[in-house]
C-alpha cells in the first residue's frame, strides 16, 4: 500500500514536471515566454533577489573587507537602544549586511538608523577601509527593487525608523 502511494506520487510529479516543461517549451514556440531580466525578476523577486549589474558586482568585493575589529561601533550606543534591536552596530551591518540579498529588506531598515554623513565619518577610521556609505546605498536600492525595507514587527520594535541621510 505505501509502496503504492509512493508510485502515485512519483508519477503525479513526473507529470508535473512533463506539462510545465511542455509549457514553457510551448511559450518560447510562440514567443510568449519571459526572458533575461524579466525572467529573472519574475522568478526572483519574491524571494528578495533582484539582479545586479556588472558595475555592482564589481563593487561587492570592496564590501567584504571588514576584519570586524569593532572600531565603527564606538559610539553607537545610543542609536542601538533607539532602534528597539532593529540596528546591532555598524559593524554588524558591514559584516552581514552585503552577504545575504534575501536578508537586504531587514538590512536596509537596520541601515535606516544609521545616517550616512556618520558612515562617511566612519570610512575614515575603518582600517580596511570598507565602502561603508556605497555598501549602505547598495542594500537599500536592492531593497527597494523587491519591495523597500522590512520593519520590524511592532510586537519587537514600536519605534518609527529614523530618515536616512538624518543626523543623529
Ligand atoms: S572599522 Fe571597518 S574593519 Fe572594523 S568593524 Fe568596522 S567595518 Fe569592520
Amino acid at each position: 500500500m505505501i509502496v503504492f502511494g509512493t508510485m502515485t506520487g512519483r508519477l503525479k510529479a513526473l507529470l508535473l514536471l512533463a506539462l510545465s516543461l511542455f509549457t514553457t517549451l510551448l511559450k518560447r514556440l510562440v514567443g510568449r515566454g519571459r526572458h533575461g531580466i524579466e525572467a529573472f525578476r519574475e522568478n526572483y523577486d519574491a524571494d528578495g533577489l533582484p539582479p545586479v549589474t556588472p558595475d555592482e558586482r564589481a563593487s561587492m568585493v570592496g564590501f567584504q573587507r571588514c576584519i570586524a575589529c569593532g572600531l565603527c561601533d564606538r559610539g553607537e550606543a545610543e542609536r542601538i537602544a533607539r532602534s528597539g534591536g532593529a540596528y546591532r552596530g555598524v559593524m554588524a551591518l558591514m559584516l552581514s549586511g552585503a552577504r545575504s540579498m534575501p536578508d537586504f529588506r531587514a538590512a536596509a531598515y537596520s541601515f535606516s538608523f544609521v545616517p550616512e554623513s556618520v558612515l562617511e565619518e566612519k570610512e575614515k577610521i575603518c582600517p580596511t577601509r570598507v565602502q561603508m556609505v556605497a555598501l549602505s546605498r547598495f542594500v537599500r536600492s536592492k531593497a527597494d527593487a523587491v519591495g523597500g525595507a522590512l520593519p520590524l514587527p511592532r510586537t519587537v520594535s514600536s519605534l518609527p525608523p529614523r530618515k536616512l541621510g538624518s543626523e543623529a
